[in-house]
């Protein structure tokens, strides 16, 4: 009998897309060989829903359910270069989603932290997590507007859902040289991606480039 090993038919078309995912990434302007390694090899269509494994190399967002999106591959490339760029040891995430931008960082940075407030999508990450060995993610189910701050200082921040301002409370988690990347503006409107850096004379804030994320909402369900 011949066995399928291959279900979702995965296999070489996923080499192929891999790596055309990667030049595309490159042609937007992503140059950080490691970041691009790690996006290369870590699975995307384990971290989408089922049907949609097939579209997971290319450079779109797509639905994880619950309203929610996992975030177009250049956009996680591009909040990912600039988080290593600070050469951090401790990482926090706000807004775990499907996991993926987290399981970007995990290769990158010793340890990251990821917070979601949607507890069924929460779930289905840390299975993902499990599935692919990866043990240097910690989560919490909580509104994250906040912050972690038993955990803090953080040595950068990513929040991957858009606000209408940066809480000074998530700002002051960030350790001294640290950085704190967060889309900022309204749901369908102009959105920016912002950067926060923090050094000995305080916080300093610095636009980065036009952005488009599902909303960064209160309370946890
Ligand atoms: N980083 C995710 C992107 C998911 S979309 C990924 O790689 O898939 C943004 C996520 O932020 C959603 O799952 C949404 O539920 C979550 N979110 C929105 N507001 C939040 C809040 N206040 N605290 C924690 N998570 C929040």
């Amino acid at each position: 009998m011949m066995m399928r090993r291959d279900p979702a038919g995965l296999g070489m078309t996923s080499q192929r897309a891999r790596d055309r995912m990667v030049e595309q990434l490159r042609t937007l302007g992503i140059q950080n060989p490691r970041v691009l390694d790690v996006m290369r090899n870590l699975s995307r269509h384990l971290f989408v829903d089922e049907g949609l494994e097939v579209r997971a190399y290319e450079n779109s967002p797509l639905p994880i359910g619950q309203g929610q999106t996992i975030s177009q591959p250049y956009i996680v490339a591009r909040m990912t270069e600039h988080v290593v760029a600070a050469n951090p040891r401790k990482v926090l995430e706000i807004g775990t989603g499907s996991g993926y931008q987290a399981a970007v960082l995990s290769y990158l940075v010793p340890q990251v932290y990821s917070v979601e407030r949607i507890e069924s999508l929460l779930r289905n990450a840390r299975r993902r997590f499990r599935s692919i060995g990866i043990e240097n993610i910690r989560t919490r189910h909580d509104d994250g507007r906040r912050g972690w701050p038993e955990e803090a200082p953080f040595d950068a921040i990513i929040v991957t859902a858009a606000g209408e301002y940066i809480d000074p409370l998530l700002a002051e988690q960030l350790a001294p040289g640290g950085v704190l990347i967060a889309p900022v503006g309204p749901q369908g409107g102009e959105q920016k991606l912002m950067r926060v850096t923090r050094d000995a004379d305080g916080l300093h804030e610095s636009m980065l480039e036009p952005v488009s994320f599902v909303p960064l909402l209160g309370g946890r369900i």
